[in-house]
């Protein structure tokens, strides 16, 4: 694999030192990066706390929001319109709890149906994959687990904001062509200098000398989809993610366990690593890897297009943003991808809401 100086450059394939939203050593959100500096601002009321349960509309015009507070129901009157952020899981339950969705679906759930948008809630994309812990005969940062070294890791970050606490926890990154014929990277790696397990439903860092090794694949073929429970914005939508239904996804996180393998086996790194923890031999055969993958694949937190934007009648929004079939009402979030990106989705979901701000006129 080549070394790639910048990840975020010409092009992305190669191995590179991972990018994180940091600034001076600290997690730079949106939040710190956007709304923060114009808190003073006369134009800006912020409210937090506050659940959005439905959108208010005169005939198919978004007029405003109804909420919960503390509690208590409230109304937001839109100056001009509403733009909806709630996220690829949020975003399609309030439109759906809008009347904005499948009518029958919407009508199971006593819900009278405004505009009929079929492929809201559906196009869930992730970008499956595994998990893969690695034995290793060398100490890794897990041993900065323990009392006296966490506590000189906390602070060195402190008081210098330095050290391990100061990137991100996956250090290293790469993109890769399983396969020379293909135009673009097919998989993606995070690699952790350390390894974490689940212990009685909750997540521990344990004092051995572990590695992880992310691999998922890039374009995912396969659909999944949401669906509401109940009128309840309260209650969570039931999430159908299907992530291997497609075949070449299943040959896709294939060809990554086999990638795994040859990291794992390949010196310098791969003579550290004593084993790779419920990874089947490959002696094994097929069969046991196939039954490997299917029980282990796991989306990696990088849901998009429940609300995807197109050109065709069933896109649930035009691709200026604008809800179909609705006025004065935009969605600017993750769901609106058309399909999936090749990388982690924190920035380009940032990139919609910028564009987002020149589509929509003040
Ligand atoms: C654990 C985890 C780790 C991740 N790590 C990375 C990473 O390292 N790098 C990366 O690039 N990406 C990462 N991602 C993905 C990235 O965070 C998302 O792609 C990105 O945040 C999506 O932005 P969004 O605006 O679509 O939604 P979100 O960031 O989810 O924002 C939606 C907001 O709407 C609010 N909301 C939802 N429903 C309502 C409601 N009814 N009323 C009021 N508010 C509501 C939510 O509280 C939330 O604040 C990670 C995701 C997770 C879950």
């Amino acid at each position: 694999m080549p070394l790639n100086p910048d990840l975020n450059g010409a092009s992305h394939e190669g191995v590179a030192w991972n990018q994180g939203s940091t600034r001076e050593g600290k997690r730079h959100s949106a939040w710190e990066a956007f709304i923060k500096p114009k808190l003073g601002n006369p134009d800006l009321t912020f409210v937090d706390g506050t659940i959005v349960e439905t959108i208010l509309f005169e005939g198919r015009r978004a007029v405003g929001i109804r909420a919960i507070k503390d509690g208590t129901r409230v109304t937001f009157k839109a100056r001009k319109g509403v733009v909806l952020s709630a996220g690829s899981i949020n975003s399609p339950q309030i439109l759906m709890l809008s009347g904005i969705g499948d009518p029958a679906q919407l009508k199971r759930h006593g819900i009278e149906p405004l505009v009929e948008s079929p492929d809201v809630g559906r196009n869930l994309m992730e970008h499956p994959g595994l998990y893969v812990l690695a034995e290793m005969n060398v100490t890794t940062a897990n041993s900065l687990a323990t009392p006296i070294n966490g506590v000189k890791t906390l602070a060195e970050w402190v008081f210098r904001r330095k050290g391990f606490m100061s990137v991100p926890t996956a250090q290293v990154l790469a993109f890769l062509k399983s396969d020379p014929s293909f135009e673009e990277p097919d998989l993606q790696f995070h690699l952790f200098p350390f390894g974490w397990v689940k212990k009685k439903g909750r997540y521990t860092v344990p004092n051995r000398k572990l590695t992880t090794i992310l691999v998922n694949i890039n374009h995912p073929k396969s659909m999944g989809h949401l669906e509401l429970r109940s009128k309840d914005p309260l209650a969570p939508v039931a999430i159908y993610p299907r992530l291997l239904d497609h075949p070449d996804d299943f040959d896709g996180v294939k060809r990554g366990l086999a990638w795994v393998r040859k990291i794992a086996s390949t010196a310098p790194f791969g003579s550290q690593v004593m084993n790779l923890i419920d990874v089947p031999d490959p002696s094994a055969g097929a069969v046991a890897d196939e039954a490997y993958i299917r029980k282990s694949t796991v989306p990696f937190l990088h849901p998009v297009g429940t609300c995807r934007m197109g050109i065709d009648a069933r896109a649930v929004l035009t691709p200026d943003l604008k809800v179909r079939g609705a006025d004065n009402l935009w969605v600017a979030d993750a769901s609106i991808f058309p399909r999936h990106i090749a990388g982690n989705t924190n920035a380009t979901s940032i990139m919609i809401g910028e564009r987002a701000s020149d589509l929509i006129e003040p």
